[in-house]
């Protein structure tokens, strides 16, 4: 099969490669800036934003026919996306964005979420109603997607603890529903691979008074207020805390903190937060990150390993 070239591609060229069996919005050429947190990236050469799981499917299967590369991006929070921009498509769930409560059991709920919701929406609703879960995972941005995808976690909070099962679709565009028992779980990471695309969870949530999880919840993001750079462009925290140790805590020890390569900046507000101060480059937060490790590999002796996502063309 002859590799298609999709940085060429116009949009009618990509309508026509996906046979009229797509529903939803579809631009090529788009700037990855726009869509992360850290307003950093060239352009991936296509997005599509599916409107319903068969135009997903008919999308996917086109897609690996063609063998065209494909990933998922959920708000871009906990991305660097390089100044070379992405090859093929860029895939997003916005239309994916149903909360629903399924089932009361005496002292929990279930509660059916999609991939595309912000995931401080699910906080909220979970707030509001009184259900107990996701209280330290607060002020988390990004989707319910992102967050199961790298098991967002904080204050000792992390998202697999209300994860009952997860329905995932594969490279084939088959539907598989599992339980959180047949997957696998860590520091950051899951064994949800690249290729597959998280649709939805079902998630089981305590029953609690509503000013407990309330005031919980507030207090948590009373405290991430005061220690992150929330209204900065940033990925989040850089690099994985070392065993038994806070990269933050080593970055701010070893001297870096506040210091800047181009436009992006050791934030002074969180050491392991790298901001974006105007228009930065990805090879600028690359070399400041290459910086901060070495730096750190000398003077303690210790490897950090990156908790963003690196993803596109040099
Ligand atoms: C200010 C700030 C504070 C933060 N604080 C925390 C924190 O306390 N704890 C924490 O863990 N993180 C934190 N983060 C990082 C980030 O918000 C989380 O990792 C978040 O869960 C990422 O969600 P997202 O939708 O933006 O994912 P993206 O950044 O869009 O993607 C991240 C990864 O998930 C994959 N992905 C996304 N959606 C899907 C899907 N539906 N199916 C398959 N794969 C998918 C992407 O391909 C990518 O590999 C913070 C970030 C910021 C900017």
């Amino acid at each position: 099969m002859k590799k298609v070239n999709t940085r060429m591609l116009s949009e009618k060229e990509w309508q026509e490669l996906l046979k009229n069996q797509f529903k939803g919005s579809l631009e090529c050429n788009v700037p990855m800036k726009n869509h992360t947190r850290l307003a950093i990236g060239g352009p991936a050469d296509a997005l599509a934003v599916p409107d319903d799981p068969l135009s997903l499917k008919n999308l996917i299967v086109t897609l690996k026919e063609q063998g065209i590369p494909f990933m998922t991006l959920g708000s871009g929070t906990n991305m660097l996306v390089r100044d070379g921009g992405i090859e093929g498509m860029v895939i997003m769930l916005q239309a994916f964005n149903r909360i629903e409560m399924i089932k009361e059991y005496e002292d929990s709920v279930e509660i059916f979420v999609e991939a595309g919701l912000l995931w401080q929406k699910l906080v909220n609703y979970c707030k509001g109603k009184g259900y107990a879960g996701v209280e330290g995972l607060t002020g988390i941005p990004g989707t319910v997607g992102g967050a199961i995808y790298g098991n967002a976690g904080s204050y000792g909070y992390e998202t697999k603890d209300v994860i009952d099962t997860v329905a995932i679709m594969d490279q084939h565009g088959m539907l598989e529903r599992f339980k959180v028992e047949g997957l696998r779980f860590d520091y950051r990471t899951s064994s949800i691979s690249g290729g597959n695309i998280i649709l939805s969870a079902n998630m089981r949530m305590k029953k609690d008074a509503s000013e407990s999880v309330s005031m919980r919840t507030e207090d948590f993001f009373r405290d991430r207020r005061e220690k992150q750079p929330l209204a900065e462009k940033s990925a989040g925290c850089v690099f994985k805390n070392p065993k038994g140790s806070s990269a933050g805590k080593l970055i701010d020890e070893t001297g870096c903190k506040g210091m800047s390569i181009g436009e992006i900046q050791v934030s002074p507000v969180h050491a392991n937060f790298f901001v974006n101060r105007g228009n930065g480059t990805a090879v600028d937060y690359l070399n400041l990150m290459e910086h901060v490790s070495v730096n750190i590999q000398k003077r303690c002796g210790i490897t950090l390993e990156p908790e963003i996502k690196i993803v596109g063309r040099n």
